[in-house]
Protein backbone atom coordinates (compact mmCIF):
# COMPACT_ATOMS: atom_id res chain seq x y z
CA UNK A 1 0.00 0.00 0.00
CA UNK A 2 1.49 3.57 -0.75
CA UNK A 3 1.64 5.78 2.08
CA UNK A 4 0.50 8.84 -0.15
CA UNK A 5 -2.33 7.65 -2.04
CA UNK A 6 -5.54 10.45 -2.14
CA UNK A 7 -8.25 10.13 -0.16
CA UNK A 8 -10.29 9.29 -2.94
CA UNK A 9 -8.23 6.79 -4.05
CA UNK A 10 -8.20 5.02 -0.88
CA UNK A 11 -12.21 5.37 -0.49
CA UNK A 12 -12.63 4.26 -3.94
CA UNK A 13 -10.19 1.10 -3.69
CA UNK A 14 -12.18 0.16 -0.39
CA UNK A 15 -15.52 0.65 -1.85
CA UNK A 16 -14.20 -2.08 -4.95
CA UNK A 17 -13.36 -4.32 -2.43
CA UNK A 18 -9.18 -4.00 -3.81
CA UNK A 19 -8.25 -3.66 -0.15
CA UNK A 20 -9.97 -4.01 3.36
CA UNK A 21 -9.73 -1.31 6.08
CA UNK A 22 -8.10 -3.91 7.90
CA UNK A 23 -5.42 -4.11 5.33
CA UNK A 24 -4.67 -0.07 5.12
CA UNK A 25 -4.97 0.40 8.54
CA UNK A 26 -2.50 -2.63 9.75
CA UNK A 27 0.25 -0.55 6.37
CA UNK A 28 -0.71 2.52 8.90
CA UNK A 29 0.08 0.79 12.20
CA UNK A 30 3.30 -0.21 10.66
CA UNK A 31 4.33 2.78 9.04
CA UNK A 32 3.82 4.56 13.12
CA UNK A 33 5.65 1.53 14.28
CA UNK A 34 8.62 1.82 12.01
CA UNK A 35 9.24 5.74 12.22
CA UNK A 36 7.80 6.23 15.91
CA UNK A 37 11.53 6.15 17.38
CA UNK A 38 12.60 9.24 15.06
CA UNK A 39 9.38 11.12 15.14
CA UNK A 40 8.04 10.55 18.54
CA UNK A 41 4.44 11.70 16.41
CA UNK A 42 1.85 9.54 18.83
CA UNK A 43 1.70 9.29 22.58
CA UNK A 44 -0.93 6.57 22.42
CA UNK A 45 -1.67 3.71 19.65
CA UNK A 46 -3.76 1.47 20.24
CA UNK A 47 -3.77 -1.40 17.42
CA UNK A 48 -6.62 -3.57 18.53
CA UNK A 49 -8.95 -0.90 18.89
CA UNK A 50 -7.83 0.58 15.60
CA UNK A 51 -7.94 -3.12 14.13
CA UNK A 52 -11.77 -3.44 15.62
CA UNK A 53 -13.09 -0.47 13.94
CA UNK A 54 -11.87 -1.14 10.97
CA UNK A 55 -13.53 -4.30 11.23
CA UNK A 56 -16.44 -2.89 11.81
CA UNK A 57 -15.86 -0.53 8.94
CA UNK A 58 -15.77 -3.79 6.40
CA UNK A 59 -18.89 -4.75 7.68
CA UNK A 60 -20.52 -1.42 6.63
CA UNK A 61 -18.32 -1.44 3.11
CA UNK A 62 -19.83 -4.64 2.50
CA UNK A 63 -23.40 -3.50 3.56
CA UNK A 64 -23.16 -0.53 1.26
CA UNK A 65 -23.97 1.81 4.08
CA UNK A 66 -20.37 3.52 3.37
CA UNK A 67 -19.84 7.35 3.41
CA UNK A 68 -16.79 9.25 2.02
CA UNK A 69 -14.64 8.36 5.43
CA UNK A 70 -15.74 4.34 6.16
CA UNK A 71 -12.67 2.54 6.59
CA UNK A 72 -10.07 5.44 6.45
CA UNK A 73 -7.59 5.63 8.69
CA UNK A 74 -7.29 9.07 10.63
CA UNK A 75 -4.93 10.25 14.04
CA UNK A 76 -6.86 12.76 16.76
CA UNK A 77 -4.43 15.19 18.51
CA UNK A 78 -4.14 14.14 22.31
CA UNK A 79 -6.40 17.31 23.24
CA UNK A 80 -9.71 15.18 21.79
CA UNK A 81 -11.65 13.06 24.42
CA UNK A 82 -11.82 9.48 23.40
CA UNK A 83 -13.54 7.11 25.52
CA UNK A 84 -11.67 4.11 26.54
CA UNK A 85 -8.32 5.42 25.63
CA UNK A 86 -6.51 7.96 28.09
CA UNK A 87 -6.02 11.99 26.55
CA UNK A 88 -3.14 13.18 27.93
CA UNK A 89 -3.23 16.71 26.50
CA UNK A 90 0.65 16.19 25.97
CA UNK A 91 0.81 16.98 30.12
CA UNK A 92 2.04 14.30 33.06
CA UNK A 93 -1.23 16.24 34.75
CA UNK A 94 -3.56 14.07 33.04
CA UNK A 95 -0.91 11.55 31.55
CA UNK A 96 -3.00 8.85 32.96
CA UNK A 97 -6.14 10.64 32.11
CA UNK A 98 -9.70 8.27 30.72
CA UNK A 99 -12.25 9.97 29.48
CA UNK A 100 -15.53 8.77 29.66
CA UNK A 101 -16.43 10.84 26.90
CA UNK A 102 -15.89 11.30 23.18
CA UNK A 103 -15.38 14.62 22.21
CA UNK A 104 -18.31 15.67 19.45
CA UNK A 105 -15.63 16.04 16.59
CA UNK A 106 -14.11 12.63 17.65
CA UNK A 107 -17.69 10.87 17.83
CA UNK A 108 -19.09 12.93 14.24
CA UNK A 109 -15.82 10.64 12.51
CA UNK A 110 -16.41 7.82 14.04
CA UNK A 111 -20.03 7.89 13.25
CA UNK A 112 -18.89 8.20 9.75
CA UNK A 113 -16.89 5.25 9.81
CA UNK A 114 -13.70 6.98 10.23
CA UNK A 115 -10.67 4.63 12.13
CA UNK A 116 -8.67 6.09 15.10
CA UNK A 117 -5.14 4.95 14.82
CA UNK A 118 -4.06 6.94 17.83
CA UNK A 119 -3.70 10.13 18.93
CA UNK A 120 -0.70 12.50 18.53
CA UNK A 121 1.55 14.43 20.56
CA UNK A 122 1.34 18.31 20.95
CA UNK A 123 2.54 20.91 23.35
CA UNK A 124 1.23 20.43 27.09
CA UNK A 125 -2.47 22.06 27.06
CA UNK A 126 -1.56 23.28 23.40
CA UNK A 127 0.22 25.96 24.57
CA UNK A 128 3.58 26.14 22.56
CA UNK A 129 4.93 26.67 19.02
CA UNK A 130 7.61 23.83 18.69
CA UNK A 131 6.01 20.87 20.28
CA UNK A 132 8.72 21.00 22.50
CA UNK A 133 6.55 21.63 25.69
CA UNK A 134 5.10 17.78 25.17
CA UNK A 135 5.46 15.77 28.41
CA UNK A 136 5.97 13.28 26.46
CA UNK A 137 9.16 14.61 24.35
CA UNK A 138 9.23 16.64 21.29
CA UNK A 139 8.44 15.66 17.75
CA UNK A 140 11.12 16.06 14.84
CA UNK A 141 10.00 17.13 12.11
CA UNK A 142 10.05 14.65 8.71
CA UNK A 143 11.78 17.05 6.25
CA UNK A 144 14.45 17.53 8.87
CA UNK A 145 14.93 15.69 12.39
CA UNK A 146 16.75 18.51 14.55
CA UNK A 147 14.00 20.73 13.37
CA UNK A 148 10.70 21.30 15.05
CA UNK A 149 7.55 20.28 13.39
CA UNK A 150 5.91 23.60 14.50
CA UNK A 151 3.04 23.44 17.37
CA UNK A 152 0.67 22.87 19.05
CA UNK A 153 -0.56 20.35 16.82
CA UNK A 154 3.06 19.00 15.91
CA UNK A 155 2.45 15.26 16.37
CA UNK A 156 -0.92 16.04 13.81
CA UNK A 157 1.37 17.52 10.81
CA UNK A 158 4.45 15.23 11.22
CA UNK A 159 2.25 12.64 10.98
CA UNK A 160 0.23 13.48 7.89
CA UNK A 161 3.86 15.05 6.69
CA UNK A 162 5.65 11.12 6.35
CA UNK A 163 2.76 9.22 5.50
CA UNK A 164 1.67 8.11 8.80
CA UNK A 165 -2.07 8.53 8.16
CA UNK A 166 -4.04 10.35 5.57
CA UNK A 167 -5.54 13.05 7.74
CA UNK A 168 -5.22 14.00 11.67
CA UNK A 169 -7.10 16.49 13.63
CA UNK A 170 -5.99 19.51 15.37
CA UNK A 171 -6.89 22.29 17.15
CA UNK A 172 -5.64 26.04 16.78
CA UNK A 173 -5.94 28.83 19.41
CA UNK A 174 -3.17 30.77 17.99
CA UNK A 175 -1.70 29.23 14.82
CA UNK A 176 -1.64 25.44 16.51
CA UNK A 177 -2.93 23.98 12.96
CA UNK A 178 -1.33 26.43 10.25
CA UNK A 179 2.20 26.84 11.57
CA UNK A 180 2.96 23.45 11.90
CA UNK A 181 1.15 22.74 8.73
CA UNK A 182 3.47 24.98 7.04
CA UNK A 183 6.56 23.75 8.95
CA UNK A 184 5.70 20.21 7.58
CA UNK A 185 5.00 21.38 4.30
CA UNK A 186 1.08 19.77 4.39
CA UNK A 187 -2.65 21.63 4.34
CA UNK A 188 -4.36 22.00 7.69
CA UNK A 189 -7.28 24.16 7.92
CA UNK A 190 -9.02 26.31 11.07
CA UNK A 191 -12.50 26.52 10.66
CA UNK A 192 -14.59 29.98 12.02
CA UNK A 193 -14.85 29.90 15.76
CA UNK A 194 -18.11 27.58 16.55
CA UNK A 195 -17.87 25.66 13.24
CA UNK A 196 -16.42 22.52 15.35
CA UNK A 197 -17.73 21.80 18.44
CA UNK A 198 -14.99 22.32 21.27
CA UNK A 199 -17.04 19.79 23.48
CA UNK A 200 -14.74 16.65 24.60
CA UNK A 201 -11.69 19.45 23.41
CA UNK A 202 -9.41 20.24 26.82
CA UNK A 203 -10.23 23.69 27.23
CA UNK A 204 -6.62 26.10 27.08
CA UNK A 205 -8.35 29.32 25.51
CA UNK A 206 -12.16 28.73 25.14
CA UNK A 207 -13.17 31.93 23.78
CA UNK A 208 -10.06 31.05 20.73
CA UNK A 209 -9.96 27.40 20.64
CA UNK A 210 -11.30 25.40 17.54
CA UNK A 211 -11.01 22.35 15.96
CA UNK A 212 -9.55 21.88 12.61
CA UNK A 213 -8.05 18.89 10.49
CA UNK A 214 -4.69 18.65 8.23
CA UNK A 215 -4.74 16.53 5.22
CA UNK A 216 -2.77 16.38 1.70
CA UNK A 217 -4.95 19.11 0.19
CA UNK A 218 -7.83 21.53 0.90
CA UNK A 219 -10.19 18.67 -1.15
CA UNK A 220 -9.09 16.29 1.64
CA UNK A 221 -9.46 18.55 4.50
CA UNK A 222 -12.81 19.50 3.72
CA UNK A 223 -13.80 15.99 3.56
CA UNK A 224 -13.19 15.90 6.65
CA UNK A 225 -14.06 19.13 8.26
CA UNK A 226 -17.72 18.50 6.82
CA UNK A 227 -18.25 15.89 9.24
CA UNK A 228 -16.72 17.26 12.41
CA UNK A 229 -18.53 20.43 11.53
CA UNK A 230 -21.97 21.70 12.17
CA UNK A 231 -24.30 23.08 15.55
CA UNK A 232 -23.42 21.31 18.57
CA UNK A 233 -25.97 21.69 21.62
CA UNK A 234 -23.27 20.73 24.15
CA UNK A 235 -21.20 23.53 23.17
CA UNK A 236 -22.64 26.63 24.28
CA UNK A 237 -20.27 28.50 21.48
CA UNK A 238 -20.95 26.34 18.64
CA UNK A 239 -22.76 28.17 15.58
CA UNK A 240 -26.04 27.22 15.36
CA UNK A 241 -25.77 27.98 11.58
CA UNK A 242 -26.22 24.90 8.77
CA UNK A 243 -23.74 25.05 5.98
CA UNK A 244 -25.46 22.74 3.24
CA UNK A 245 -22.58 23.64 0.99
CA UNK A 246 -20.52 22.29 3.51
CA UNK A 247 -22.46 19.60 5.16
CA UNK A 248 -23.43 18.02 1.55
CA UNK A 249 -19.81 17.83 0.48
CA UNK A 250 -19.63 14.42 1.56
CA UNK A 251 -17.77 12.10 -1.64
CA UNK A 252 -18.40 15.44 -4.28
CA UNK A 253 -14.99 16.71 -5.46
CA UNK A 254 -14.10 20.11 -3.87
CA UNK A 255 -14.75 22.42 -7.16
CA UNK A 256 -12.48 25.45 -7.54
CA UNK A 257 -14.55 29.01 -7.12
CA UNK A 258 -17.27 29.52 -9.71
CA UNK A 259 -16.31 33.19 -9.51
CA UNK A 260 -12.54 33.93 -9.29
CA UNK A 261 -12.35 35.98 -6.04
CA UNK A 262 -11.17 39.27 -5.42
CA UNK A 263 -7.64 38.99 -2.97
CA UNK A 264 -6.24 41.25 -0.07
CA UNK A 265 -2.62 41.43 0.39
CA UNK A 266 -1.88 42.71 3.91
CA UNK A 267 1.14 45.04 3.93
CA UNK A 268 1.53 44.79 7.53
CA UNK A 269 2.04 40.85 6.43
CA UNK A 270 4.42 41.25 4.21
CA UNK A 271 6.90 43.36 6.16
CA UNK A 272 9.77 41.56 8.69
CA UNK A 273 8.83 38.04 6.42
CA UNK A 274 12.00 36.43 6.61
CA UNK A 275 11.49 33.42 3.88
CA UNK A 276 9.22 32.86 1.72
CA UNK A 277 8.82 36.13 -0.01
CA UNK A 278 9.67 35.31 -3.90
CA UNK A 279 7.37 31.62 -3.07
CA UNK A 280 4.69 34.34 -2.01
CA UNK A 281 5.03 36.04 -5.79
CA UNK A 282 4.33 33.03 -7.50
CA UNK A 283 1.81 31.89 -5.53
CA UNK A 284 0.20 35.23 -6.44
CA UNK A 285 0.47 34.86 -10.07
CA UNK A 286 -0.58 31.35 -10.40
CA UNK A 287 -3.52 33.07 -8.72
CA UNK A 288 -3.50 35.97 -10.89
CA UNK A 289 -3.35 33.82 -14.14
CA UNK A 290 -6.37 31.33 -12.66
CA UNK A 291 -8.34 34.49 -12.79
CA UNK A 292 -8.26 35.78 -9.21
CA UNK A 293 -7.49 39.59 -8.70
CA UNK A 294 -5.33 40.96 -6.13
CA UNK A 295 -5.49 44.18 -3.83
CA UNK A 296 -3.85 46.10 -1.22
CA UNK A 297 -5.04 45.92 2.35
CA UNK A 298 -4.28 47.41 5.24
CA UNK A 299 -4.74 45.56 8.77
CA UNK A 300 -3.04 48.57 10.63
CA UNK A 301 -3.21 46.68 14.39
CA UNK A 302 -1.56 43.33 13.19
CA UNK A 303 1.25 44.29 15.52
CA UNK A 304 -1.29 44.28 18.45
CA UNK A 305 -1.98 41.16 18.01
CA UNK A 306 0.62 39.15 20.11
CA UNK A 307 0.21 40.85 22.91
CA UNK A 308 -3.49 40.77 23.08
CA UNK A 309 -3.01 37.63 21.87
CA UNK A 310 -0.78 36.79 24.77
CA UNK A 311 -2.66 38.30 27.17
CA UNK A 312 -5.87 36.65 26.49
CA UNK A 313 -5.08 33.15 26.08
CA UNK A 314 -3.42 33.02 29.35
CA UNK A 315 -5.80 34.60 31.23
CA UNK A 316 -8.45 32.36 30.23
CA UNK A 317 -6.04 29.49 30.25
CA UNK A 318 -5.43 30.55 34.22
CA UNK A 319 -9.61 30.18 34.81
CA UNK A 320 -9.33 26.82 32.36
CA UNK A 321 -6.59 24.82 34.22
CA UNK A 322 -7.63 25.88 37.87
CA UNK A 323 -9.58 22.44 37.62
CA UNK A 324 -6.58 20.23 38.27
CA UNK A 325 -6.30 20.72 41.69
CA UNK A 326 -5.11 16.94 42.05
CA UNK A 327 -9.09 16.37 43.73
CA UNK A 328 -11.01 15.93 40.15
CA UNK A 329 -8.89 15.86 37.76
CA UNK A 330 -5.39 14.18 36.77
CA UNK A 331 -1.94 14.10 38.90
CA UNK A 332 -2.19 13.99 42.35
CA UNK A 333 0.46 14.37 44.64
CA UNK A 334 2.01 11.46 47.30
CA UNK A 335 0.62 11.84 51.01
CA UNK A 336 -0.61 15.35 51.18
CA UNK A 337 -0.39 17.10 54.40
CA UNK A 338 -2.94 19.63 53.74
CA UNK A 339 -5.59 20.34 51.72
CA UNK A 340 -3.24 23.57 50.32
CA UNK A 341 -0.38 20.93 50.07
CA UNK A 342 -2.30 18.68 47.77
CA UNK A 343 -3.20 21.51 45.75
CA UNK A 344 0.58 22.73 45.16
CA UNK A 345 2.19 19.97 44.97
CA UNK A 346 -0.24 18.43 42.60
CA UNK A 347 0.23 21.60 40.25
CA UNK A 348 4.18 21.94 40.63
CA UNK A 349 4.72 18.37 39.57
CA UNK A 350 1.67 17.90 36.67
CA UNK A 351 2.35 21.53 35.16
CA UNK A 352 5.37 21.72 32.73
CA UNK A 353 7.16 25.37 32.90
CA UNK A 354 5.57 26.94 30.12
CA UNK A 355 2.06 25.98 31.30
CA UNK A 356 2.98 27.37 34.67
CA UNK A 357 4.53 30.95 32.86
CA UNK A 358 0.97 30.58 31.61
CA UNK A 359 -1.15 30.27 34.47
CA UNK A 360 1.35 32.98 36.35
CA UNK A 361 0.99 35.67 33.85
CA UNK A 362 -2.62 35.04 33.16
CA UNK A 363 -4.00 34.92 36.35
CA UNK A 364 -2.15 38.13 37.12
CA UNK A 365 -3.49 39.85 34.19
CA UNK A 366 -6.51 38.98 35.74
CA UNK A 367 -6.21 40.10 38.91
CA UNK A 368 -7.85 43.14 40.65
CA UNK A 369 -5.73 46.51 40.11
CA UNK A 370 -4.56 45.00 36.70
CA UNK A 371 -7.36 44.09 35.01
CA UNK A 372 -8.37 47.16 33.01
CA UNK A 373 -4.43 47.61 31.73
CA UNK A 374 -3.61 44.30 30.94
CA UNK A 375 -7.16 41.73 29.87
CA UNK A 376 -9.60 44.98 29.68
CA UNK A 377 -7.07 46.57 27.07
CA UNK A 378 -6.31 43.32 25.32
CA UNK A 379 -9.95 42.79 24.47
CA UNK A 380 -9.91 46.20 23.05
CA UNK A 381 -7.02 45.42 20.99
CA UNK A 382 -8.78 42.26 19.90
CA UNK A 383 -12.30 44.10 18.57
CA UNK A 384 -9.46 46.90 16.68
CA UNK A 385 -7.84 43.50 14.76
CA UNK A 386 -11.45 42.26 14.04
CA UNK A 387 -13.22 45.48 12.91
CA UNK A 388 -9.39 45.90 10.43
CA UNK A 389 -10.54 42.47 8.93
CA UNK A 390 -14.02 43.25 8.29
CA UNK A 391 -13.34 46.84 7.24
CA UNK A 392 -10.75 44.65 4.42
CA UNK A 393 -13.13 42.23 4.29
CA UNK A 394 -15.77 45.03 2.82
CA UNK A 395 -13.53 45.06 -0.48
CA UNK A 396 -11.94 41.92 -0.84
CA UNK A 397 -13.15 37.88 -0.54
CA UNK A 398 -10.15 36.88 0.88
CA UNK A 399 -6.79 37.60 2.39
CA UNK A 400 -3.29 36.09 1.49
CA UNK A 401 -0.70 35.85 3.46
CA UNK A 402 2.67 33.76 4.59
CA UNK A 403 1.41 31.68 7.44
CA UNK A 404 5.23 31.94 9.46
CA UNK A 405 7.58 34.61 9.20
CA UNK A 406 10.27 31.74 8.37
CA UNK A 407 10.90 27.66 7.96
CA UNK A 408 11.41 25.52 10.37
CA UNK A 409 13.71 26.31 13.19
CA UNK A 410 15.96 24.15 14.90
CA UNK A 411 15.08 22.17 18.21
CA UNK A 412 16.27 23.89 21.36
CA UNK A 413 16.87 27.62 19.62
CA UNK A 414 13.97 29.65 21.07
CA UNK A 415 13.11 27.62 24.32
CA UNK A 416 15.53 29.69 26.58
CA UNK A 417 13.37 33.00 24.64
CA UNK A 418 9.73 32.56 25.42
CA UNK A 419 9.02 35.83 23.59
CA UNK A 420 10.59 34.88 20.53
CA UNK A 421 8.84 31.75 20.28
CA UNK A 422 5.77 33.55 20.98
CA UNK A 423 6.22 36.08 17.87
CA UNK A 424 6.52 33.18 15.67
CA UNK A 425 2.52 33.69 16.10
CA UNK A 426 3.03 37.08 14.38
CA UNK A 427 0.75 35.96 11.26
CA UNK A 428 -1.51 33.45 12.56
CA UNK A 429 -3.02 35.20 15.92
CA UNK A 430 -4.80 37.70 14.03
CA UNK A 431 -7.18 35.63 12.19
CA UNK A 432 -7.48 33.85 15.89
CA UNK A 433 -8.88 36.75 17.81
CA UNK A 434 -10.96 37.58 15.16
CA UNK A 435 -12.65 34.36 15.06
CA UNK A 436 -12.04 33.91 11.20
CA UNK A 437 -11.59 30.66 9.16
CA UNK A 438 -8.03 30.25 8.01
CA UNK A 439 -6.23 27.35 6.33
CA UNK A 440 -2.29 27.07 5.39
CA UNK A 441 -1.39 25.41 2.35
CA UNK A 442 2.35 24.44 0.83
CA UNK A 443 3.69 26.73 -1.50
CA UNK A 444 7.32 25.87 -2.14
CA UNK A 445 10.62 25.23 -0.35
CA UNK A 446 13.48 27.54 1.82
CA UNK A 447 16.84 25.98 1.48
CA UNK A 448 14.90 21.98 1.59
CA UNK A 449 12.15 22.99 3.85
CA UNK A 450 8.29 24.03 3.58
CA UNK A 451 6.59 27.10 3.56
CA UNK A 452 3.23 27.47 3.45
CA UNK A 453 1.05 30.20 2.43
CA UNK A 454 -1.98 31.26 4.79
CA UNK A 455 -5.91 32.13 3.03
CA UNK A 456 -8.38 33.97 5.65
CA UNK A 457 -11.86 34.54 5.22
CA UNK A 458 -14.95 36.36 6.58
CA UNK A 459 -16.84 34.32 8.87
CA UNK A 460 -18.36 31.07 7.76
CA UNK A 461 -16.55 32.03 4.47
CA UNK A 462 -14.78 28.39 4.60
CA UNK A 463 -15.92 27.89 1.21
CA UNK A 464 -14.31 30.57 -0.44
CA UNK A 465 -10.95 29.56 2.04
CA UNK A 466 -11.07 26.03 0.40
CA UNK A 467 -12.39 26.58 -3.04
CA UNK A 468 -9.71 28.73 -3.83
CA UNK A 469 -7.08 26.93 -1.96
CA UNK A 470 -7.73 23.94 -3.86
CA UNK A 471 -8.08 26.57 -7.21
CA UNK A 472 -3.88 26.89 -5.80
CA UNK A 473 -3.56 23.07 -5.84
CA UNK A 474 -4.97 22.38 -9.45
CA UNK A 475 -2.15 24.58 -10.54
CA UNK A 476 0.69 23.65 -8.35
CA UNK A 477 2.16 20.31 -7.06
CA UNK A 478 3.69 21.59 -3.85
CA UNK A 479 1.14 19.71 -1.67
CA UNK A 480 2.47 16.73 -3.51
CA UNK A 481 6.16 16.77 -2.38
CA UNK A 482 7.41 14.87 0.54
CA UNK A 483 10.25 14.61 2.44
CA UNK A 484 12.60 12.02 1.02
CA UNK A 485 13.57 9.40 3.55
CA UNK A 486 9.34 8.98 4.15
CA UNK A 487 8.69 9.12 0.50
N1 LIG B 1 1.61 29.09 19.76
C1 LIG B 1 0.45 29.64 20.35
C2 LIG B 1 0.48 29.47 21.86
O1 LIG B 1 1.43 28.97 22.34
C3 LIG B 1 -0.78 29.02 19.77
C4 LIG B 1 -1.09 27.69 20.34
C5 LIG B 1 -2.38 27.13 19.81
O2 LIG B 1 -2.90 27.59 18.81
N2 LIG B 1 -2.90 26.17 20.55
O3 LIG B 1 -0.41 29.83 22.55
Amino acid sequence: MQPFTPLAELARGLRDREFSSRELTRSFLDRIRDHSATLNCFITVDEDRALAQADAADQRLAEGSATALTGIPIAHKDVFCTAGQRTTCGSRMLANFQAPYDATAVARLDAAGAVTLGKTNMDEFAMGSSNENSHFGPVANPWDPARVPGGSSGGSAAAVAAGLTPLATGTDTGGSIRQPAAFCGVTGIKPTYGRVSRYGMVAFASSLDQGGVFAASAAEAAVALAVMSGFDPLDSTSADQVDPWLNGLGDSHLAAPAEAPVIGLPRQYFEGLQDGGAALEDARRTLEEAGCRFVDVDLPHTDAAIPAYYIIAGAEASTNLSRYDGVRFGHRCENPRSLEDLYRRSRTEGFGAEVKRRILTGTYALSVGYFDAYYLKAQKLRRLIQNDFLAAFGSVDLILAPTTPGTAFPQGDLTDDPVAMYQQDIFTTPASLAGLPAMSVPCGFADGLPLGLQLIGPHFGERAVLETAALYQQHTDWHTRHPEAYA
